[in-house]
């Protein structure tokens, strides 16, 4: 792409690009170019999810340069006992686009750049509130509106709480599920004669729990408050000496403060997607941030889910632990009485997920097969359907829960369709939606969209010079992938000839669907 910008000199290479890749997988240069792009897709049933797809374009080597600044605190990276390796930072990874073909990748620069970014995103949900009243979506990323520094140790310290339970409680997992109350606290602590200790009584006075008496180790609602102090919350007493430890390192004073930036940056952008009644969705990316993108956008539904699923979160089926963590989001979102929002994809990253935990030498989270994700997709779907139709049974709100099937496989649009009939959940229940790339797989979309369902295109759009390094990406993806949907080739080559023998070359149809 770079060549032929230079040969053709930089207009006529936009012109070029229009008419071809970026006209493809592109829907516009800003608000006003997709304008009729958004038009058609709705003639045809079809809503948008809005992706502002500018990347900047800097080197392998500028990229390692920001990342690893911007992942370490100025207090330096702590070798402490306890430490998580995964959830630091590696030069060799540190440029996240490695085998990444289909996600955008920011790279923190400072926090005007994060600032600009959130304007970008209320822009974004602006043109989608007029473009779709009421039924259209945002797609942002978190490591837009921070740095990631921030991201990896909140990771670090949830991870680090899990481990804290299962030596206190025994099991594995989230720390909810296990069921802990404080007298299994109190009990353990009893039998490791610290109980008595001053640290150990004061935290076990402050020591939450919910209405069924589960502990939460830590008061997460707070999170979003604008003046949390993340490295005061998270101690707990050492089990063997009763000693108060940090869960995470010390932060300095500009770094609490860069995190105050990120979450206010998050409340703004999903206060305005309520008042716009425009729905965010928050993009799953590599595992050393997900527990913390996870948690605020759990949090965030928390807060803003109370009547309607205004935030949605996004689950990797390719992890081993997917299927858990829906599960105890589902939970959650049960007892604490607000709206499940979720995105079910396979997963972007898996090529880098590998390299970098044997590179690193921590366990694989992906899935060994690819039959295994297609299972934990499906399970987890099914999990998802299954809670559904128990609202509707009980006669409560099914939009409860809130699920994108976010797939370019027929098998699993297939499935995700058939298990809805079976369960008697249908599309005016509008608790299902589907989603594809806009220029893939348009034979799944607009059938869906034409029949009644609720249909979603991911919505690329921005100046051509800015989306080229994703498209650029983009190019390399499509060369393995177009290989495997010979289907949708074969579909457009025999629509071409109808079109010839029917003297019909400039044929442009027209639909009268409503989105549902
Ligand atoms: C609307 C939309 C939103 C998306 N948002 C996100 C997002 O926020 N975060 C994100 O990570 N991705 C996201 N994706 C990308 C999505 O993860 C990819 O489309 C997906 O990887 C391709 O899966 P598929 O179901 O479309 O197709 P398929 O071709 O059926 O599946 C390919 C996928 O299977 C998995 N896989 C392949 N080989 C193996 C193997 N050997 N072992 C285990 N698993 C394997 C990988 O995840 C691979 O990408 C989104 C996609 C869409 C359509």
């Amino acid at each position: 792409m770079k060549f032929s910008k230079q040969l053709f000199g930089e207009r006529l290479f936009a012109r070029i690009m229009k008419a071809t890749f970026y006209g493809h997988f592109v829907a516009g240069e800003d608000e006003v170019q997709i304008t009729p792009v958004l038009d058609r897709l709705r003639q045809f049933g079809v809503k948008p999810i809005l992706d502002y797809s500018v990347e900047e374009d800097i080197s392998q080597e500028e990229a390692e340069r920001r990342e690893i600044q911007a992942s370490v605190s100025e207090a330096g990276d702590e070798k402490r006992e306890g430490v998580l390796k995964k959830y630091h930072v590696a030069k060799t990874f540190a440029d996240r686009r490695y085998k990444v073909s289909s996600a955008r990748t920011y790279f923190y620069l400072n926090e005007a750049s994060c600032e600009r970014n959130m304007d970008i995103f209320i822009r974004c949900l602006e043109s989608v509130a007029v473009a779709s009243t009421g039924v259209g979506f945002t797609a942002i990323k978190l490591t837009a509106l921070g740095r990631p520094q921030l991201l990896l140790q909140l990771s670090e310290v949830i991870m680090r709480a899990r481990q804290y339970m299962s030596d206190v409680v025994g099991g594995e997992g989230a720390v909810l599920t296990h069921h802990a109350k404080p007298d299994d606290f109190r009990k353990k602590f009893e039998e490791a004669h610290i109980k008595d200790e001053a640290p150990v009584q004061k935290f076990l006075q402050k020591l939450q729990s919910d209405k069924e008496g589960v502990i939460h180790l830590f008061p997460w609602s707070g999170i979003l408050d604008e003046n949390y102090e993340l490295s005061e919350t998270f101690q707990v007493p050492d089990i063997k000496t009763g000693k108060m430890v940090r869960l995470m390192t010390q932060l300095t004073s500009k770094e609490e403060e860069m995190f105050r930036n990120m979450i206010r940056r998050l409340n703004n952008i999903v206060t305005v997607a309520d008042k716009l009644n425009v729905r965010i969705m928050i993009d799953a990316e590599q595992t050393y941030f997900q527990p913390a993108i996870s948690r605020l956008t759990l949090e965030m539904m928390r807060k803003y889910n109370t009547h309607k699923a205004v935030v949605f979160n996004t689950y990797q089926t390719y992890l081993q632990e997917a299927f858990n963590e829906v599960k105890t989001d589902l939970e959650q979102a049960e007892r604490q009485n607000f709206y499940f929002g979720a995105k079910l994809v396979r997963g972007a990253y898996i090529e880098q997920e590998r390299a970098r935990a044997a590179a690193m030498g921590y366990p694989d989270p992906t899935n060994p097969t690819y039959e295994a994700t297609t299972e934990s997709y499906h399970r987890t779907l099914m999990e998802c359907l299954r809670r559904v139709k128990q609202y509707k049974d009980k006669r409560e709100d099914p939009k409860k829960i809130g699920i994108m099937v976010a797939s370019h496989n027929e098998d699993t649009v297939r499935f995700a369709i058939e298990k809805m009939e079976e369960l008697g959940i249908s599309p005016e229940d509008k608790v299902i939606c589907f989603g594809q790339l806009f220029g893939m797989c348009d034979y799944i979309t607009f059938p869906l969209g034409q029949s009644g369902y609720s249909a979603y295109k991911y919505i690329p759009y921005g100046p051509v010079k800015e989306v080229l390094p994703y498209l650029s990406r983009r190019a390399q993806e499509n060369r393995g992938i177009l290989k495997k949907i010979k289907k949708e080739k074969r579909l457009l080559s025999n629509e071409i000839l109808r079109r010839f023998a029917k003297g019909q070359i400039f044929y442009n149809p027209k639909g009268n669907y409503t989105p549902v």
